[in-house]
């Protein structure tokens, strides 16, 4: 996929009112595959990564919905979107019922979305309930509200159109290499439990060796026949404290993953395959980007060191 020079590869944030069709929506997109872990723990400290990987691209949803528990007077409308995630990524989906009413609670979504520069794709969802030509009316009582990059109508029930809307953010996306691997599809809050327990392992046994604490990327997690594969990469700030992560001849390295796989294989419960590596990233705590990636909330590193 990533031979392809027209890959395009980007994030997207998908907000609305609970019981607008969010869930509906990512399992359509989606398909079967999320009910792999639809019943594995998750945190909701992070969030939570949908991955949907396509010929033409990878499209990373953030925020996926079913995490929103806090409410608000809103109901639990944006309350986990904070104004920066709207800048971040590279598309907003915001989706709405097939009404020409638009409440207050649209109200103050539109004056959110009128402050970031990020393209807003409307969708108009569960177009089954109503008649087609009525569809009309709910998009133009939008397009009077706010000027939208694209208003894409959608039974996310059905399946209608749901290619289109596919289509429709692959265009906003910029060219580029895939962010996860390809058989990657929901598994954040999993990568981020298993990068976690290998992250409190190293810690544990390199004991105050490391001052400026470390991060752990998974890689790539991917599940073959009752095994499952790991790469990990700890990531650590100077190249002495890469020579103490390894240790004399690979022991402190080998330590840490025999110490993390039997955790890691009882919270997949299939034996594992667990493959660290270790990076030197100079001040990769002020790098924004790295900890989006790593999933690390800035708040939560600070709290470990
Ligand atoms: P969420 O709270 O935004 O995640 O909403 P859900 O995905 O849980 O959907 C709420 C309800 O609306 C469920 O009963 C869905 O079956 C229903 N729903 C979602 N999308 C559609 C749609 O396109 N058409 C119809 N008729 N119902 C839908
Ligand atoms: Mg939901």
């Amino acid at each position: 996929m990533s031979e392809n020079p027209a890959f395009k590869a980007g994030f997207v944030t998908l907000i609305g009112r609970p019981n607008v069709g969010k869930s509906t929506l990512m399992n359509q997109l989606i398909g079967q595959k999320i009910a792999i872990t639809s019943n594995k723990p998750q945190t909701t400290r992070n969030r939570i990564q949908t991955v949907l990987t396509l010929e033409e691209g990878q499209i990373v949803f953030l925020d996926t919905p079913g995490i929103h528990k806090a409410k608000n007077k809103l109901g639990d409308y944006m309350v986990n979107v904070a104004e920066r995630t709207l800048n971040e990524v590279d598309v907003i989906l915001w989706l709405v019922e097939p009404t020409t009413y638009i409440g207050a609670g649209e109200k103050h979504i539109i004056e959110q979305l009128k402050k970031t520069k990020t393209p807003v794709i409307l969708v108009i969802n569960k177009t089954d309930r109503v008649k087609r030509e009525e569809v009309l009316t709910f998009i133009d009582a939008y397009r009077k509200e706010m000027d939208f990059h694209e208003i894409v109508p959608v039974s996310a029930l059905m399946g209608d159109n749901t290619d289109a809307l596919v289509q429709c953010i692959l265009k906003y996306l910029p060219y580029g290499p895939a962010f996860y691997d390809e058989d990657t599809i929901t598994d954040q809050p999993m990568r981020q439990i298993v990068a976690e327990l290998i992250r409190e392992k190293a810690l544990r046994l390199l004991e105050e060796e490391i001052p400026h604490g470390i991060a752990v990327s998974i890689e790539s997690m991917k599940e073959r026949k009752h095994i499952c594969d790991i790469d990990a990469t700890i990531v650590c700030e100077r190249d002495s404290h890469k020579g103490i992560i390894i240790g004399k001849g690979g022991q402190m390295l080998k330590k840490i993953g025999s110490s993390a796989r039997p955790d890691i294989e009882d919270l997949l419960e299939m034996q594992v395959n667990l493959q660290l590596w270790v990076k030197v990233k100079k001040d990769w705590r002020d790098s924004d980007f790295l900890l989006k990636n790593f999933g690390y909330n800035p708040k939560d590193i600070s709290m470990n060191e």
